[in-house]
């Protein structure tokens, strides 16, 4: 069985073939100059292909798991867009070039939002009016669902116990981060919200926010719609503080403000961990992951330098999306 995965992104396009008898990567392709035709020339030469999983970021209250392709999906993936404008149609388009090219290999959605689609209501619920979950959809979601997965199934292995036994905490730690509170193997509380704006501090986005900042925004300073948008996803988190968002190189400055930055970013997992604690009680493990997690180990000795998780087992798993995206499409086709 051969499974092709691609992630289609607006600024870049991952794509992996993998063999899912050898559990190996056959081809392994990033497409950074993302061109038209770029998808089209990357697929006309592979042959072989059993089956396509597609990352889709936002799959809304629809989707709970990853989902066979056919119209119907096309279509309510395009619904989704409003939800998440710059990630959906990129998505999107993939799909409908394998559809073009293959039409009679099977596609896959697995979806970003997915794993968290068990949390309890109370977790997901924004105290808004609730018209606006209702009427407008607007609750929380969760993303980076495809990696806290893979990381469960991978502690479960070090952990030597059952997924259903397992409470974790997971920090998925690279440009865009969010953590994840799993109880019993189902995720129950993770910091991305609405969009992947919510939560920790991040390469340029904010995380969380006092709303009526951005009401500030747009009274006081002139600001437009777009111009916010910008500011909070591009110009903010460790970029907006010390003007850079490689930790790489922010890790080896002396400056004031990349140190501020650091500081900052660590304070708000610690802040996390803490409060995953209580909603969890017990927790086997603290797992990182992300370019972050996986290599910046002063990040993660200064995160777990606190009394209070001191004691929790922490370790390193090594992300892998497009091999949990396989898996995923792998467990489908055994139910078809
Ligand atoms: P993305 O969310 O774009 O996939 P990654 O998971 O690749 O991002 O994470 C990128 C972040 O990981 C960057 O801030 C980068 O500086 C950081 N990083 C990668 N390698 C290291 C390293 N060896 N030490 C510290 N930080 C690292």
């Amino acid at each position: 069985m051969k499974i092709a995965v691609i992630n289609s992104g607006s600024s870049s396009i991952k794509f992996k073939l993998f063999d899912m008898q050898k559990q190996e990567v056959i081809i392994s392709k990033l497409i950074e100059d993302v061109k038209e035709d770029s998808l089209i020339n990357l697929l006309k030469d592979i042959e072989d292909i059993d089956m396509v999983g597609h990352r889709v970021v936002h799959g809304g209250e629809e989707f709970h798991s990853a989902t066979l392709i056919d119209d119907e999906v096309i279509d309510k993936i395009q619904q989704l867009i409003p939800l998440a404008p710059l990630h959906n149609p990129a998505n999107l388009n993939g799909i409908k070039i394998v559809k073009e090219l293959y039409p009679n290999i099977p596609q896959v959605a697995v979806f970003d939002t997915a794993f968290h689609f068990n949390m309890p209501k109370s977790a997901y619920m924004y105290a808004l009016n609730y018209d606006m979950y209702e009427k407008h959809n607007i609750r929380r979601y969760g993303f980076h669902g495809t990696s806290h997965s893979f990381v469960l199934q991978e502690s479960a292995k070090i952990l030597k116990k059952d997924i259903k036994d397992i409470n974790i905490i997971t920090l998925h730690l690279g440009n865009g981060a969010s953590a994840c509170a799993i109880k019993n193997g189902v995720s129950v509380d993770t910091s991305m919200g609405f969009t992947p704006l919510e939560g920790l501090v991040m390469g340029s986005r904010c995380g969380d926010l006092d709303p009526a900042i951005v009401l500030f925004m747009q009274r006081e300073l002139g600001m437009s719609v777009d111009d916010v948008d910008k500011e909070l996803n591009k110009n903010s988190g460790l970029k907006g503080i010390c003007s850079n968002n490689d930790v790489r190189e922010i890790l080896q400055s002396n400056d004031e403000k990349s140190k501020l930055a650091l500081e900052m970013m660590i304070r708000r997992i610690q802040k996390y961990i803490g409060s995953y604690m209580v909603l969890l009680q017990k927790v086997d493990a603290i797992v990182f992951t992300g370019g972050i997690g996986e290599n910046a180990s002063y990040i993660r000795d200064k995160v777990l330098d606190n009394d209070v998780f001191r004691d929790i087992k922490s370790f390193v798993i090594k992300t892998d999306e497009e091999l949990s995206i396989a898996r995923e499409c792998l467990n489908l086709n055994l139910a078809i």
